[in-house]
């Protein structure tokens, strides 16, 4: 399998280069050539596979440059039960009500579905710099809302031959999601809190990947730098894997028959995991409808609807921060296949967002678009009262990002009558946006003025569920990253923090 970038000026490059380099130099995004077609006796064959057999399956489809001795290596390391993911199916699907199914995504350390990726990423990552015969150290730059951040520190600590820094924004984080990179371990792992938003985070990230003095200090050091961000190939092709297996578990639960159709609800911000699930669907898995869910941040609702994408809108704060997002990077790849790999196109719309933050797709594309994709999004009160509503019914405590799913799917429903089962991909832990998850279910007096850290006690006793491994005793860890800098020194930090002379 080569890559290409969806801007068309690089191709013909191996899953490792893509994987080692994380963004192609023209600024686009690598992305497969061709897609890769599962016949439906190959389907039919991988229906009794642990996670980790199905995962070197599909991955060795799109990894071909990697052996598959040293695949099969990897996704034991990274999947292993108990002390990597705390369910040894990894993503286990249970049910919310008939027809509709929770793809639990927030089994691994950090309570995220990021874990899922970049669990494994970091050994995808060193092995592509030995099949590229790169042998510059990997500097892992990341601006996080939260969640990533933490998960790739987690993923990349101790592993040799690599380093991360991460920026977060001072002010854009739970203070569990705070504590959880501030206090990380690990000799390679730096992390700064930057003043300013998610954005200027994000921004002064992008600077320094463009940073033509960082770079060539860094090359002096035998370093170079990679992301850890959902731009890469590698954060993408593991979550490809879970759908499959989420189908796979409902024809095993006697949901449906091998073969049949489903539909996919995702919670969506930078449309990655959406993405994964797009790649399933044109390889063969039989998805009908890809639900994708916005809180009211809602530009990706409004792309799909009218074939605008529009950026220049209120930026909204949320409960569900991971999707505070204005710039979904990986509709790139999207538009890509969806105008039969026409790089001038994407070009020229990805040039109109940089210069107008705007762009509007051809009517042809568009319809190609709304025949797969549904956009929906929802209000916070809808959020809260979809978390409320499923405790009271189900015992079964959302998180924010899920009830956002879960919330945009019941509308669906109820709008089209379509009754077709559905995967709810359930994307973090209830425990790490727990204040927020007791104030839907308890009323704000329930939770004011007192911390997540004693609040993870209060969850667990209403929800019956085990305060996550990952979660508890935080707020006793050792502090051990206390850098803050404004959204200008983010450079100097970078420098600062790996001692570059
Ligand atoms: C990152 C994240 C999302 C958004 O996922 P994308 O792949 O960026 O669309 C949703 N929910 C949670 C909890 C996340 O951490």
């Amino acid at each position: 399998m080569n890559y290409i970038s969806t801007r068309g000026s690089i191709a013909g490059v191996s899953a490792a280069h893509a994987i080692r380099t994380g963004i192609a130099a023209d600024g686009g995004l690598f992305t497969p050539e061709t897609m890769v077609k599962l016949s439906s006796s190959e389907l039919e064959s991988l229906k009794n596979k642990s996670y980790q057999e199905l995962a070197v399956d599909i991955l060795s489809r799109y990894l071909s440059d990697y052996p598959k001795a040293d695949l099969v290596t990897m996704v034991e390391s990274a999947y292993r039960y108990p002390d990597k993911f705390a369910d040894p199916r990894v993503t286990p699907v249970t049910e919310l009500r008939k027809g509709e199914y929770i793809l639990e995504l927030w089994h691994g350390p950090t309570c995220a579905f990021k874990d899922v990726a970049l669990q494994l990423l970091p050994y995808l990552m060193t092995k592509a710099s030995e099949l590229t015969q790169d042998r510059s150290g990997i500097v892992i730059l990341v601006a996080t809302s939260g969640d990533t951040g933490k998960a790739a520190l987690e993923g990349f600590r101790d592993v040799p031959g690599t380093s991360i820094v991460v920026f977060f924004p001072d002010q854009g984080v739970s203070e569990i999601q705070r504590m959880q990179m501030v206090t990380q371990e690990g000799r390679n792992t730096f992390v700064a809190a930057v003043k300013g938003n998610f954005d200027d985070a994000q921004n002064g990230v992008k600077e320094i990947f463009g940073d033509a003095k960082i770079i060539e200090k860094l090359a002096g050091h035998k370093l170079a730098f990679s992301s850890a961000n959902s731009i890469n190939w590698g954060r993408l092709a593991p979550q490809i894997v879970y759908y499959f297996f989420g189908y796979l578990e409902l024809c095993r639960q006697g949901v449906i028959a091998l073969g049949d159709p489903m539909n996919i609800t995702v919670p969506t911000g930078n449309f990655g995991n959406i993405l994964a699930a797009y790649f399933a669907m044109r390889m063969g898995l039989p998805v009908r409808k890809l639900i994708c869910a916005s809180n009211a941040n809602n530009v990706l609702t409004d792309f799909i609807n009218s074939g605008v994408y529009d950026r220049n809108r209120q930026f909204y704060t949320t409960i569900s921060p991971s999707m505070d997002i204005l710039i979904s990077s990986n509709l790139e790849r999207l538009l890509y296949y969806l105008t039969g790999s026409d790089p001038k196109r994407v070009n020229e719309w990805m040039q109109s967002l940089k210069n107008t933050g705007r762009y509007q797709v051809d009517t042809q594309t568009r319809a190609e678009i709304q025949r797969t994709f549904i956009g929906g999004f929802t209000a916070e009160t809808e959020t809260k009262a979809t978390i409320k509503k499923v405790f009271e019914e189900r015992k079964l405590a959302l998180d924010t990002h899920t009830a956002v799913g879960v919330s945009v799917y019941e509308r669906y429903r109820q709008e089209t009558g379509d009754n077709l089962p559905v995967l709810i991909a359930s994307t973090a832990s209830p425990f790490k946006f727990n204040s927020s998850v007791l104030e839907a279910i308890l009323g704000e007096s329930a939770v004011a003025g007192i911390n997540e850290f004693a609040l993870l006690d209060k969850l667990s006793g209403l929800s019956g569920m085990e305060i996550p491994a990952g979660l508890k005793n935080l707020d006793k860890k050792a502090i051990r990253h206390k850098t803050v800098c404004g959204k200008a020194e983010m450079g100097q930090v970078v420098q600062e923090l790996l001692k570059l002379k």
